[in-house]
């Protein structure tokens, strides 16, 4: 399960961002999390509890923001929200498709006391 590291990364991230800014404690930790970035949320979230066990983080609560896939298709112009099943156009079913948002993975805010 790759989600195991990126959580460990995200409170590893969290932490030292915590410290530098003197914080005393940790209320919450906000994380963008794109449905194309391959990324489970809850699978993160199920790891973020067992990696925050005896550290700084403790008792900290993990909101999840999920972006949505979008791309634009390459064959037909058509802007659309990237279905993670098929992947295709669902205007001409082509696979080219740019993917505009939806890789995100960022720590977009902590909430410290
Ligand atoms: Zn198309």
């Amino acid at each position: 399960m790759h989600e195991l590291g990126i959580t460990q990364s995200i409170v590893d991230i969290a932490i030292k961002t915590a410290r530098e800014q003197n914080a005393e404690k940790v209320l919450s930790v906000s994380v963008e999390i794109g449905e194309l970035s391959g990324v489970v949320a809850d699978a993160v979230e199920f790891c973020f509890e067992a990696c925050i066990q005896k550290t700084f983080l403790q008792g900290c609560r993990l909101i999840i923001e999920q972006i949505p896939g979008l791309g634009q298709c390459e064959e037909c112009g058509a802007e659309l929200k990237i279905d993670t099943m098929t992947f295709a156009c669902r205007e001409c079913g082509s696979y080219k498709l740019l993917r505009t948002q939806g890789e995100e993975l960022n720590i977009k805010e902590l909430e410290i006391e």
